[in-house]
């Protein structure tokens, strides 16, 4: 198959991760036999350094013709002067608008190989794998929000409509389907209004997939199953500031940063893909990133973006082979593992989908 791919490195190690992922794909276009075309832009920091603007026209154009976006990261301390209205966030945030991705996906699977690297118990981790989708697009991130009575009080106000919380719903039944059949849609029911639309939403769409199993939950008790029993979860779906919470938790379980993968999705089949992990300045250009969350995020958009499952599957063993051949970057290094740079982490993944 032949598909373009906007790629949008960004600021600090997006960079040097994405070139990894990029050597990831090309290994994958060579043994599989696609086109893949990949286009740079400039998106963050490095775009306000260059053009004034974290999300030049330019940018958001390439991406809305391609098939896939394939993102780095933002941000870094020469932008963060608070004082300053533009910022290199607004890039990411302009595109998932931009481009109407109101799913994000955020896969958890605890490999077995690093499950010292988590804080929680192993015998508590082993056999999860789950994804959290929570929606991106809309809730409280996004409603009317002040200041009043002189200052002295402050709002931020939620609002959902039952459009808003269906599309996300079937993304989420539709991904379940992919999976082990399980959905839990999680709310706070017994407080919110918008909440109670959520649960009925969630519970007439649930009716319309009788394949897959479904139960709602409240999010406080949520957080608490979700380091008690995490392996018991298949798909969690929630709303856009549960979501952002219950999804940091959860790729605490996993134990770094540099493994775990995202896809932002819309309406049809172009999608965002991007490390969970933000531009790490304190390590940037160094070579010692872990660029594994990068790559299994290229994994992602073979899946979603250009349907190519055998593909995907096939980097995601990659990267299992080659942290079971004692690979590690620093940061999940440890005395018994070979201590590799982010290039030489990329070059063992890329060898090893070469050889099929
Ligand atoms: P961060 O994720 O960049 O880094 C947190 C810690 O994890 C650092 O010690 C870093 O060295 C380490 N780390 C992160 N990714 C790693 C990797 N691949 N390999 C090895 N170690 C890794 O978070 P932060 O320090 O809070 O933020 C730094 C900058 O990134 C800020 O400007 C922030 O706004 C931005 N940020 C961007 C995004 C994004 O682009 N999506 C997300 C989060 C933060």
């Amino acid at each position: 198959m032949q598909a373009h791919i906007a790629v949008l490195a960004g600021d600090g190690i997006g960079p040097d991760v994405v070139a990894e992922a990029i050597r990831v794909l090309e290994a994958v276009e060579a043994h599989y036999g696609h086109q893949l075309l990949f286009t740079r832009a400039l998106v963050g920091g490095a775009a306000i350094d260059a053009v004034g603007t974290p999300l030049p026209e330019d940018t958001l154009t390439l991406c809305r013709k391609a098939d896939a976006v394939l993102f780095g990261a933002v941000g870094g301390p020469k932008w963060d002067d608070p004082t300053k209205p533009i910022r290199p966030e607004q890039g990411l945030l302009g595109l998932r608008k931009g481009l109407g991705l109101y799913a994000n996906l955020r896969p958890v699977r605890v490999n077995p190989l690093l499950m010292g690297a988590s804080t929680i118990k192993p015998k508590v981790l082993s056999g999860t794998d789950l994804v959290v989708v929570r929606e991106l697009t809309g809730g409280i991130y996004f409603g009317v929000r002040g200041r009043g009575d002189n200052n002295t009080s402050a709002y931020d106000t939620m609002t959902y409509t039952t459009h808003e919380i269906e599309r996300v719903m079937r993304a989420a039944f539709e991904l379940a389907r992919m999976r082990r059949k399980h959905v839990t849609s999680v709310d706070k029911a017994n407080v919110l209004e918008c909440s109670r639309l959520w649960r009925e939403v969630a519970t007439r769409v649930a009716r319309d997939y009788p394949d897959v199993q479904f139960e709602n939950l409240l999010v406080d008790a949520c957080a608490m199953h979700l380091i008690r029993r995490p392996s018991s979860f298949d798909v969690i779906v929630t709303e856009n500031m549960f979501g952002d919470i219950l999804t940091d938790e959860a790729s605490m379980l996993a134990g770094s940063m540099g493994m775990l993968p995202s896809a932002s999705l819309g309406e049809g089949k172009r999608g965002l893909y991007e490390p969970i992990h933000g531009s790490a300045p304190d390590i940037a250009g160094q070579g010692i990133a872990n660029p594994l969350a990068a790559i299994l995020s290229a994994a992602l958009l073979l899946r979603y973006s250009l349907g190519l499952e055998d593909e995907a599957a096939a980097v995601e063993q990659a990267v299992d082979q080659v942290l079971e051949a004692g690979y590690r970057t620093a940061d999940l290094v440890t005395d018994q593992t070979t201590r590799v740079t982010t290039r030489e982490m990329g070059e063992h993944v890329a060898a090893l989908v070469t050889r099929g």
